[in-house]
């Protein structure tokens, strides 16, 4: 492709893109009529034998490409979590690969690293953090990873090596170690346990209480039984805002045994962190000034293009003395006076790529403004879905709704009963393609979860997607 080519495509792309995202909803479904392999059917098995035009790829990308996709910029998205965009994100991401540098440490690209630390402390301060995770205090620190699921491990191996006086680097001994979250803690801490060697076992699924929430005495006397066994307890994850029913586990009780009992305590956050850039909605950061680490995803809610993970430490030291190796190839004399920050020393690979464009774009260019605006309306338009379902007596609320999940069930005469007729109601919803729900299980029981968090989204597409529901479920 010639400069000039790449203008033109270039130009034809970001058109097409504006006309996508202006209009995310009509005549799509949420998630497309098809079966595993229709797309991989519609496409030539071998790769092409002759070069092929630019314009060809693009018809074949509106033709076979975005018809198989999931919608997830649909205003009928209400499954999962969401995963936002916005245009000055998406122009941080081109121009991102247009640079096309690697911020693996300081000397590879000064002001990648520079204006990515700087991000970090902007969003301390945007969310209100405890000042103990900013770049300039004593000890902490943050860095931009892909997911919540890396910075989980990251957290995970920076505990392992405080615990083990930084041995674990040279025996990798990893069999006392043992952890701690509740059942509802999302998998990627498990996979975390799985890959820093300790196994699944050595998690310990403490108790939850009725509204999903860790019980901080159950936590201690677990802690005591495991250390009377001769094992070492070394971490622990509270959970602000739950995949399943976006509960809120007590971390400033749990951190007054992690601090008691000298654990790592991290806090993930994944989805709901962003809420604190709300100010009525400080509260999801309660217990965070005694945490050893926090994690959230701009990527989610805040409309920061995937994948933009921010991970804080307040013991930048562990982190490093964890995942830190210095070879001769990768030395430099800023990297040996310890005057610049590597970034390849807070995170699992080497390489990295200049997220910190994308933030950097949305917040000088939109601010949080918009995005506080959509937070307050998403929490409240599930305040009403609450209502409409609670007085809906086929229909029963399965968990506390303080931000903008909301957890449904039909009753049933049976657990079983009702199980089937709200997964049931999950399936004829999505079929219609105006929606797209997910499903979880909360103590056993079927839930359909409302999440309320595509930047698309408005009010009548929720009101919408109630009257839905409320038309599909069967008479009692
Ligand atoms: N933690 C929580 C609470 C989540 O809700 C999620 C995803 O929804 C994750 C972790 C994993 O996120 P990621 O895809 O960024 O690894």
């Amino acid at each position: 492709m010639t400069p000039d080519e790449f203008r033109r495509h270039g130009h034809d792309m970001v058109d097409w893109i504006a006309d996508f995202l202006d209009d995310t909803g009509s005549g799509r479904r949420v998630f497309p009529e098809i079966q595993p392999g229709d797309v991989r059917a519609r496409l030539p098995e071998h790769p092409p034998s002759e070069l092929e035009s630019f314009d060809d790829v693009v018809a074949d990308l509106e033709s076979i490409i975005v018809p198989g996709l999931t919608q997830w910029q649909h205003p009928g998205f209400f499954a999962w979590f969401p995963s936002n965009v916005s245009y000055p994100s998406i122009l941080g991401e081109l121009m991102s690969a247009g640079l096309g540098v690697n911020a693996m440490a300081w000397a590879t690209s000064p002001s990648a690293t520079e204006l990515e630390t700087l991000m970090l402390d902007w969003m301390q301060e945007l969310l209100g953090l405890p000042a103990r995770f900013r770049s300039t205090s004593e000890h902490g620190g943050g860095v931009i990873q892909g997911t919540a699921s890396e910075a989980t491990l990251v957290a995970m191996l920076a505990a392992r090596w405080r615990v083990t006086g930084g041995d674990i680097n040279a025996d990798g001994d990893t069999t006392r170690l043992v952890g701690y979250c509740t059942s509802q803690a999302h998998s990627s801490i498990e996979k975390g346990f799985r890959i820093a060697g300790i196994g699944s076992e050595r998690v310990r699924l403490v108790p939850h209480d009725e509204r999903f929430a860790m019980q901080p005495g159950a936590l201690a006397e677990m802690i005591a039984t495991d250390r009377s066994a001769g094992l070492l307890p070394f971490f622990v994850c509270t959970t602000h805002g739950t995949t399943s029913s976006m509960a809120f586990d007590p971390t400033p009780a749990v951190a007054e045994i992690c601090e008691r009992e000298r654990l790592w305590l991290h806090v993930d956050a994944a989805m709901s962190g962003i809420a604190a850039l709300e100010l009525s909605l400080r509260w999801v950061n309660d217990g965070l000034d005694r945490a050893d680490s926090y994690t959230t995803n701009p990527h989610k809610w805040m409309g920061i293009n995937f994948d933009c993970n921010l991970f804080w430490t307040a013991d930048r030291a562990s982190l490093i003395g964890a995942l830190s190796i210095l070879p001769p190839y990768l030395q430099s004399a800023a990297a040996e006076a310890g005057a610049a920050i590597d970034y390849r020393d807070w995170q699992i690979p080497l390489g990295r790529r200049f997220r910190a464009l994308k933030l950097w774009f949305a917040l000088r260019t939109e601010g949080v403004e918009p995005v506080q605006a959509m937070i307050r309306d998403h929490v409240a338009w599930t305040q009403q879905l609450a209502d409409i379902f609670g007085a809906d007596d086929r229909f029963e609320v399965l968990a506390p709704h303080p931000l903008n999940l909301l957890c449904v069930a039909l009753r049933g005469d049976t657990v079983e009963s009702a199980n089937a007729a709200t997964d049931a109601l999950i399936d004829a919803a999505n079929a219609t393609g105006e929606v797209l729900f997910t499903r979880t299980l909360l103590d056993n029981r079927s839930a359909l979860r409302i999440s309320v968090g595509a930047r698309a989204t408005t009010h009548r597409d929720v009101l919408g997607a109630a009257a839905l529901l409320q038309r599909l479920a069967p008479a009692r």
